[in-house]
């Protein structure tokens, strides 16, 4: 007997995240070594080292169940970012904190409004709780289309993403642009504003959501230790807004949902403002630098306040054929932009290997 009619149909109608390629499985399947991975938005250095050694200290430990409360953190953080300590909810990476807000304001019958193409973790969380997603495509520049994002809020909306900066696209909003957005909100929708690329961002007016916190109950920020503090694999994220709110997201958490070694790494990884620094430093020297190589390529390339660039490359798998040559970058024929990929910045090592490959492919196809 097929299980299918005992599904709720929310949860047929999913289709499972399509995470990035570990490197092993493309090596092994193209039978290929020595490739870099370009396609997932992780910390080309690898981890804080400070990190390094705090997990080395609580790896003994691991027979004894977490701190529920993430005390530590929750202390540092709130310290570091100005707000109380139960103003602040932390996860299994951001993307727990996307589906505590899910389970806490979504079911069959309310929307939520989110801009398109952008982190493909919203539509998931919202259809896995039966709720309606309703996706506003972005401007013809990429970036959030903020007016008719309002125009599409109903009765029934209950959340609002915002994604600053947006991936997969890297533009970014600003400040004046988004306190008008904010002011002319509903009363009626939570808005998300999802920061998981804030500690890359370069441009002046970035808004100050903390700020707008204390003014809006009905805001929360993401945030993650996955990009910025390199330890995408140790799963926290955090959540930051009004007591009120962060109130509800807790009922919905599991006691355990940030494992022992991921408390000590973020709090190690926070203390490491040198290591932050290098990273932010070379992402954006590293965003420069294929910015203006791969234009003179004659490839669109987006403006991005992140560590990645979305590269129009035209019609022609240039997925396909970096893959060939060892260079794993993030196709999104998903999100219909079958004539973009996207690339996050690694090494200047491994930014000159992948504009190397770029060069190589159209050399190709100019001869073929
Ligand atoms: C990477 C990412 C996240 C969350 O990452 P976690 O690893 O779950 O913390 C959230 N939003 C966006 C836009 C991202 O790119």
């Amino acid at each position: 007997m097929s299980l299918e009619r005992l599904v709720n149909p929310h949860i047929l109608d999913l289709e499972p995240y399509t995470p990035g390629k570990p490197i092993e499985a493309v090596e092994r399947e193209l039978g290929i070594s020595g490739s870099v991975k370009l396609a997932s938005n992780e910390n080309p250095l690898g981890p804080s080292p400070k990190a390094l050694a705090a997990l080395g200290k609580i790896a003994s430990d691991v027979n004894r169940y977490p701190d529920g409360a993430c005390f530590e953190l929750r202390a540092r953080l709130s310290e570091r970012l100005g707000v109380a300590r139960e103003q602040l909810v932390f996860g299994c990476g951001a993307d727990e904190i996307l589906e505590l807000l899910a389970k806490t304001f979504l079911a069959p019958g309310v929307e939520a409004v989110m801009p398109w193409p952008s982190f493909a973790m919203y539509p998931i969380v919202v259809k896995g709780m039966g709720g309606t997603v309703v996706q506003v495509p972005l401007t013809e520049a990429m970036g959030h289309d903020l007016s008719a994002m309002l125009e599409a809020i109903s009765e029934r909306t209950r959340i609002v993403f915002v994604c600053n900066p947006n991936n997969p696209t890297g533009t970014s909003i600003g400040s004046d642009e988004f306190a008008r957005f904010v002011a002319a909100l509903p009363d009626h929708v939570v808005l998300a504003v999802d920061e998981a690329y804030f500690e890359f961002v370069r441009r002046p007016d970035y808004p100050d959501t903390l700020a707008l916190i204390a003014e809006r109950p009905g805001t929360i920020v993401l945030r993650t230790f996955s990009k910025i503090y390199g330890l995408a694999g140790l799963r926290v994220g955090y959540g930051i807004g009004s007591a009120e709110i962060v109130g509800y997201l807790e009922r919905a958490r599991h006691p355990f949902n940030v494992n022992r070694l991921a408390e000590e790494a973020a709090l190690a990884a926070l203390d490491d403002a040198e290591h932050a620094r290098r990273t932010y430093e070379m992402n954006s020297e590293g965003i420069d630098f294929l910015t203006r190589e791969l234009s003179a390529l004659g490839h669109r390339v987006w403006p991005s306040d992140a560590n990645f660039v979305l590269v129009r490359t035209g019609e022609g798998g240039y997925y396909d054929a970096l893959l060939r040559q060892g260079v794993i970058v993030r196709p999104l024929g998903g999100f219909g932009l079958d004539d973009c990929i996207r690339i996050s910045v690694g090494t200047p090592d491994e930014n000159q290997r992948c504009v190397k490959a770029m060069q190589r492919i159209q050399e190709t196809e100019a001869n073929a």
